[in-house]
This record gives C-alpha cells, sequence and structure tokens, in this order.
C-alpha cells in the first residue's frame, strides 16, 4: 500500500551528523513540545477508551503560560553550545488540549514573533474567534495544524470518545474547522491544516468514508490514519479494555483505503499499520524530541510527559531555564518509567540504533559512552 508516512526523513536530513553530534554532546532538539496547561482539576472532560492514561483528576502543578513563553524565549537564544534553535515547535497535550488553556493564543503569538515554525495538535472542540483570526494571520511558512478526529459522524464520535450524552460533537468539530479552513484559505495564510483517524473496530467501516469525504471537501491538505499504540501507562494494564482493530475489520479498511486513495491520492496517508510497538532502546528522544509537560517538567517524549513517569523526568522548568536543563549530565531510570514509545520516537531509536550498528566501532562506542554514562541510562546496548 503506498501513500505511507515516514518520521525519520525529515530529521536525518535536518542532522546530517547526528552520531557526532551526539557523541560529542553538540546536539540541539529536532523539535520542543510545549503542552499548556488547563486551569481546573480535569485535564479533560472526554473519557476516552483510546486514551493513554487512565484518570482525568491531576492535582499536579501546572505550568503558567507566561513560563511557557520564557521557555520559548530561551529556546529563540539559541542552544549556548552550538547557537542553533530548534527546527519546530510543537503545541500539543498529552491528556490535555492545548485550545483548552486560556493561554493557548499567548503562547502561539509568541512562537510567531520569534519565527518558530509550529505545529499544533487538538481534537478542535474548542476553538474561539481569536485563536482563528491569529492562526490565519499570524501563521508562517511550515506551520501546521492537527485535528484528531477519528469519527465520520455524530454517533460514532460520540461512541469513540465515550461522550454520549454530547450528540452533536462531530458536527461541532466540523463547523470549527471549517471556520479556520475559510479564514486561512481568504487570507492565503501558509497554515497546512491536517486531520488524523485512529482506526478501531468500532470506527473502520462506513465512518471513514464520511469523514474522507467531509474533511477533503473542507478543503483539508492532508487525512493520516493508524492505528491504536497499546500503553503500558506507568505500570496500569489496559490489555482487555483497550481498543482494537481485528485482522479482517484492518484488511477490510485496506481495501477501502486503496479505493479512496486511487481517488484522493497523496493526500491520505497512513502510518505503519501495526498492532502492537514497543520501546525501543537506547532512547534518544530526550535530545531530540524532548517535551515540556502541563506540570512544567521536562520530559524525554510527549509520551511521558505526566507524573507517572516521574522516573524519566529531566528537571522542573518552571524553576530552571531551559538549556542549563536539557544538558545536564543525568541519568533517567527507563526500568522504573515502563513506558510506551509513540511511532516517532519508536521509528527514530530504531533507525539511528541501526546506523550506530553499522557505523564504526569507535563511533558507537562513543555514542554509547556519552548515553550511558554521562547523561543517559539505558536498560539495552547497542
Ligand atoms: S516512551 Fe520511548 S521515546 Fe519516550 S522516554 Fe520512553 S523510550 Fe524514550
Amino acid at each position: 500500500m503506498g501513500n505511507q508516512y515516514a518520521y525519520s526523513d525529515n530529521l536525518l536530513d535536518a542532522f546530517p551528523d547526528l552520531e557526532g553530534r551526539l557523541a560529542s554532546g553538540r546536539v540541539v532538539p529536532y523539535q520542543v513540545e510545549l503542552h499548556p496547561a488547563p486551569s481546573g482539576r480535569e485535564l479533560c472532560w472526554l473519557k476516552c477508551s483510546h486514551c493513554y492514561m487512565q484518570g482525568d483528576i491531576d492535582d499536579a502543578e501546572r505550568v503558567s503560560g507566561e513560563r511557557l513563553v520564557d521557555v520559548i524565549d530561551d529556546l529563540s537564544k539559541g542552544s549556548p553550545r552550538t547557537g542553533e534553535r530548534p527546527k519546530q515547535l510543537v503545541i500539543s497535550g498529552f491528556r490535555t488540549d492545548p485550545l483548552n488553556s486560556a493561554s493557548f493564543v499567548k503562547i502561539f503569538r509568541a512562537a510567531k514573533e520569534r519565527g518558530f515554525a509550529t505545529g499544533l495538535h487538538t481534537k478542535g472542540l474548542v476553538l474561539g474567534e481569536e485563536a482563528i483570526r491569529a492562526l490565519a494571520e499570524e501563521s508562517i511558512q511550515g506551520d501546521y495544524m492537527t485535528f484528531s478526529v477519528d469519527a465520520g459522524d455524530n454517533s460514532t464520535y460520540a461512541s469513540v470518545h465515550d461522550a454520549n450524552g454530547q450528540s452533536r460533537l462531530y458536527n461541532h468539530v466540523v463547523e470549527n474547522v471549517r471556520k479556520l479552513v475559510e479564514s486561512v484559505r481568504k487570507r492565503h495564510s501558509p497554515l497546512r491544516i491536517q486531520a488524523t483517524y485512529l482506526l478501531t473496530e468500532e470506527n473502520c467501516g462506513a465512518s471513514v468514508e464520511s469523514f474522507v469525504k467531509t474533511f477533503l471537501d473542507m478543503g483539508m491538505d492532508s487525512l493520516r490514519f493508524s492505528v491504536p499504540i497499546l500503553p503500558t501507562m506507568a505500570h496500569q494494564s489496559r490489555d482487555s479494555d483497550f481498543p482494537s482493530i481485528s485482522d479482517q475489520a484492518l484488511s477490510g479498511f485496506k481495501e477501502r483505503f486503496k479505493g479512496l486513495s486511487r481517488r484522493f491520492g497523496e493526500r491520505l496517508v497512513y502510518l505503519r499499520f501495526e498492532k502492537r510497538t514497543r520501546r525501543t532502546l537506547p532512547c534518544y528522544s530526550r535530545w531530540l524530541y524532548p517535551t515540556v509537560g502541563f506540570d512544567g517538567n521536562l520530559y524525554p517524549c510527549c509520551l511521558t510527559a505526566s507524573k507517572e513517569f516521574s522516573a524519566v523526568r529531566i528537571a522542573d522548568l518552571k524553576k530552571e531555564d531551559f538549556w542549563g536543563a536539557y544538558y545536564r549530565a543525568l541519568p533517567l531510570d527507563f526500568t522504573a518509567a515502563d513506558c510506551q514509545c509513540d511511532r516517532k520516537s519508536e521509528e527514530v531509536n530504531l533507525v539511528l540504533r541501526q546506523r550506530m550498528m553499522s557505523g564504526s566501532r569507535a563511533a558507537s562506542s562513543r555514542v554509547c559512552k556519552m548515553m550511558t554514562e554521562s547523561n543517559y541510562s539505558s536498560e539495552s546496548s547497542l
């Protein structure tokens, strides 16, 4: 099946001598992800069964919008070792949605004023006029916005997000996206707008075609499909109740996808259809995709950005500047973290591991030394 999407291409193009940079400590992040915090104790009011964590009430501290703007300032000054800045910022959430934060527009504007290409990930349930105006008027080349939709009609949306009392949420999201697309096109904004669809047993039938038709008709730049990653959720087992897709349903979807991609071409893409990915070590994510969680701590990746993964927490950015924390020698306890990579991190960890293994023994051992002894602890070696 064509139309497959790969994360590692951009990264490896951006840093041709990545192994050398890792070994010499002159690496800079490819992207830094920021998770703006909601103000209340409740992180999210949906109860999606495919959520990475159980429990939406969380009394952990919250990072303020002002502090995230300070972090963006730090990043814009560039690495004290190389002078380079991250290639992009991502404003997203883990159990949270950035548009549920009252500081979203302030944070987005700070990224634009400092010239960062920025990716936004949201469910799109809250998208006010001020946010639409900022997105349409201030976006720059390289900016993108991804709506996580996962349904093609109201009843499927309510079922997938366990929001049965809310019967018109899908229509509401569609209307929000439509307003944004119209505003963006009217102003000839470079903002790319895309949507994602997590395939499970309950949404891989007719709902898919309805989603594709509605969203492509609205003028989306691309639609991306994937299957769920079973999370470890910091030792909470979810094997029994986590949504999945059967082989039969997946092959039915693949047939449908072939037909759809013939009609709509490269605007439809998919991430590798594996039912279960795994953690891949050594983990390079801390250096390449660090994330500031809603609690203001710096974590190695977006799927560990919550207090349940304190074993791999790097620093409290409510009290420290970004670059000092990023370069600090610090062993992280992956055995205690029991984390689960998202596809991006898994793919990048795998590609780098293979490159190290096929490279010279001396280069590999320099990177191993840097990652395992001085700055990183790992439960496997190259
Ligand atoms: S989930 Fe994967 S990328 Fe994230 S910290 Fe764990 S090993 Fe690294």
